[in-house]
């Protein structure tokens, strides 16, 4: 049995130990949820002055060209561009994940559309009903309006995808690690399986940039998305990423074709015309002071390595899963988290009948994770700054709050859980 000791060991012999060094964490608070909204990197606050004051400030509308501000999408999409297995030219950061979602799936179907006949009657965009909402929304949304004659199929099982997976699917659009169960799928297999029946994949990677190891090319991915304010640490609401490899930039077309989008915004044409490579992927105008402190979470990343990260999530979590089943056992807690290594993301989490306000309660005392519907505990592990003995002490007051049945079952809900 695991104690507190032999966690301040673990803590000790730590390589990543100093990096919660890099984070403004409040004193008094184990944070569980970089799953949700990364911590601040220390540097944000300097940096966030420095826009503010000197580049905006002083300096005025001269910064889109002497701050960089123009290619800043750019340039931060190659600083991201390793943690997920992309090359330099193939990423930038923009927009939300949602608006990023829409865009590469309307360019996918549209690459499907213009490719060979067999390719054009597809007609089924396959993804999970498990998925996060918005993926679904969007996808719906697509279908609804402008890409009518295609339906979003919503496959309710990991097991049924194979088959859902058929001559009629256009798309597989799926996220790479479950925002609720933390299960993670097997990106280069499913993404093979799509390619036999001649189908693209789109993987939403919000769960999994700065959290898992990731291989887009290796895997074979065909476009990809996601968030830097969960794991990347980019701050509230940071804009997003789009990866579009270089061999699918010519015939990535996408309708949400701004300006910033265009080969020469500047030139202030009446017609678009697409940017070559990855700038197609933009669209308008970016919230500069945001998109300038995703810098700030991406330099830690620069400090370690993410096989370095993986292999403390692993243990993070295996921990946490062996104490909570140790320690709180008599509770009707139920793991909904793959135990296979293989099959885990970076979170963990338990179904309680009273998830809400137990999580509630673990907040009020410093704990703080999140609740998912249907009864889900959530816990996000993020190696750059949880310790082995945060782990222990969450799981001490996880399990004081329910030996003491210290919480309000009727807990009124904010706005965001
Ligand atoms: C967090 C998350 C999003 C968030 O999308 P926004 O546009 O940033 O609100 C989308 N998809 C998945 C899978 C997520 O986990």
């Amino acid at each position: 049995m695991t104690t507190r000791t032999d966690c301040l060991a673990l803590d000790a012999q730590d390589l990543l130990a100093p990096l919660r060094a890099r984070f403004d964490l409040p004193q008094g608070v184990i944070y569980l949820d970089g799953n949700s909204l990364g911590a601040r990197p220390t540097t944000a606050l300097a940096r966030a002055q420095d826009v503010i004051a000197r580049e905006w400030g002083q300096d005025l509308i001269r910064s889109w060209n002497t701050a960089g501000w123009f290619d800043l999408p750019k340039r931060l999409g190659d600083r991201l561009a390793p943690l997920i297995g992309a090359r330099a030219g193939e990423v930038v950061i923009t927009d939300s994940t949602s608006l990023n979602l829409f865009k590469a799936l309307a360019a996918a179907l549209n690459m499907q559309a213009e490719g060979p006949p067999a390719s054009a009657a597809r007609r089924t965009i396959v993804t999970e009903r498990a998925n996060f909402p918005t993926d679904i929304y969007m996808a719906e949304g697509l279908a609804a309006w402008l890409a009518r004659g295609y339906s979003v199929r919503l496959v309710d099982r990991v097991d049924a995808l194979p088959a859902a997976i058929d001559a009629d699917c256009a798309v597989l659009m799926l996220t790479h690690v479950n925002y609720r169960t933390g299960y993670q799928h097997d990106m280069a297999q499913l993404t093979a399986l799509a390619h036999a029946q001649g189908a693209l994949t789109l993987w939403d990677l919000a769960h999994s940039a700065g959290a898992v190891p990731l291989d887009l090319h290796a895997a074979g991915a065909d476009l990809a998305v996601g968030c830097t304010y969960k794991y990347l640490n980019g701050g509230p609401g940071a804009p997003a990423f789009i990866w579009v490899p270089k061999h699918h930039q010519a015939a990535f077309c996408q309708p949400l074709a701004g300006w910033w989008g265009h080969r020469a915004p500047f030139a202030m044409a009446p017609g678009f015309a697409a940017a070559e490579g990855i700038g197609r992927a933009l669209c308008g105008t970016q919230p500069i002071v945001s998109l300038a402190l995703v810098e700030c979470g991406l330099e830690v990343f620069e400090e370690t390595d993410m096989e370095a990260i993986r292999a403390k999530s692993l243990a993070l979590t295996d921990l946490f899963i062996e104490l909570v089943e140790a320690r709180c056992g008599a509770h009707r807690l139920d793991l909904v988290t793959p135990r296979a290594h293989a099959r885990r993301g970076s979170q963990v989490s338990f179904t309680h009948p009273h998830g809400y306000a137990v999580i509630a309660a673990l907040i009020a005392r410093g704990v703080i994770g999140d609740y998912r519907e249907p009864a889900i505990m959530r816990f996000g592990f993020t190696p750059l700054y949880t310790s082995f003995a945060d782990v222990w002490d969450a799981v001490e007051i996880l399990r004081a709050v329910l030996d003491d049945k210290a919480y309000d079952v009727d807990a009124s809900r904010g706005a965001v859980t």
